[in-house]
């Protein structure tokens, strides 16, 4: 079954009683290159397991179970349960659970569907959710190799900018903590049906066993970040004193301690000078 086939997709919609709800993000991928590309870059393999989140009519879910050992997806739409079983008849890998990814025990799934297996997740993602999605499953420290999902341009150019660069964002910041972000390849509005107003793009993240950083408290540290790119073009000095509740004079000397401009901007930080202006900050909290 071509499950990329517009008529096979409305048969199947008609037999079933279903229709798209545009509130999940329900695109589905119609251009038949695109989900074996998925599969392919997003490291699937025999000896390994696929998590797929989102899983539509299953059109990625079939070419992650061809190529892995397992694969597992996670599908809010209950309403998709009658076309799923239609269209992954065929497959003795796939384990679906209908529930909402952002809900669900992420640590005790590994540990239930993945123990001991390699893992890379691989989706084409809600735009809604696109970076809750991101930020749990980099935040949970789970047991993966990487993540490819497909977002929206605007969101794949932002998470894989140069931290440091003017297109850079605390997203920028929080996924280079964790993984090393890279840019795929470009999806046209046209390759889903029904056609969403923006393109997309698919992007990878590497997540190395070894985490290149670490701060002394990675809360704080997230939280730091999402001040400073809080108001973007200005002075980051103004936001970070009014949410850490740190006098305007103590932040400027602080960041002067860090190496830090008193009067940079979000966008001119590294990686290392916000690691170093939160173990700083760290310092301050706890000898105050
Ligand atoms: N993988 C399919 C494809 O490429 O054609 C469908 C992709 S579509 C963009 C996103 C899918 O994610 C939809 O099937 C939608 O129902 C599902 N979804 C939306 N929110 C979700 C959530 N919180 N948890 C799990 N699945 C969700």
């Amino acid at each position: 079954m071509q499950l990329t086939d517009l008529g096979v997709i409305k048969d199947l919609f008609n037999r079933h009683g279903f229709s798209f709800t545009k509130s999940l993000g329900q695109n589905f991928l119609i251009n038949p290159s695109i989900c074996p590309k998925i599969a392919e870059l997003g490291g699937c393999g025999k000896d390994i397991c696929s998590l797929e989140i989102g899983t539509g009519i299953g059109v990625l879910t079939k070419e992650l179970a061809l190529r892995s050992k397992k694969t597992v997806a996670i599908e809010i739409d209950k309403g998709l349960q009658p076309i799923l079983a239609e269209t992954l008849y065929d497959f003795s890998n796939i384990d679906i659970i209908f529930a909402d990814f952002m809900e669900i025990d992420l640590k005790k799934l590994f540990e239930e569907k993945f123990k001991d297996e390699e893992v890379v997740i691989c989706a084409n993602l809600p735009y809604y959710i696109t970076s809750p999605v991101i930020m749990r499953i980099l935040e949970e420290k789970l047991p993966v190799k990487s993540l490819t999902v497909m977002v929206q341009r605007e969101a794949a150019d932002r998470i894989c900018a140069k931290v440091g660069s003017r297109e850079c964002g605390a997203l920028t910041v929080a996924v280079n903590y964790y993984s090393n972000p890279k840019k795929l390849f470009n999806v046209s509005r046209g390759s889903f049906a029904p056609s969403p107003n923006v393109d997309s793009s698919v992007i990878r993240l590497d997540i190395d066993g070894n985490q290149k950083y670490s701060v002394s408290d990675e809360r704080l540290f997230f939280r730091m970040v999402k001040s400073a790119f809080s108001q973007r073009r200005k002075q980051m000095v103004n936001p970070l004193s009014s949410d850490l509740r740190i006098e305007k004079q103590k932040m400027s000397e602080i960041m002067t301690a860090a190496g830090i401009k008193t009067a940079a901007r979000a966008e001119e930080l590294s990686m290392e000078d916000f690691i170093n202006l939160c173990n700083k900050v760290h310092k301050y909290f706890c000898s105050n």
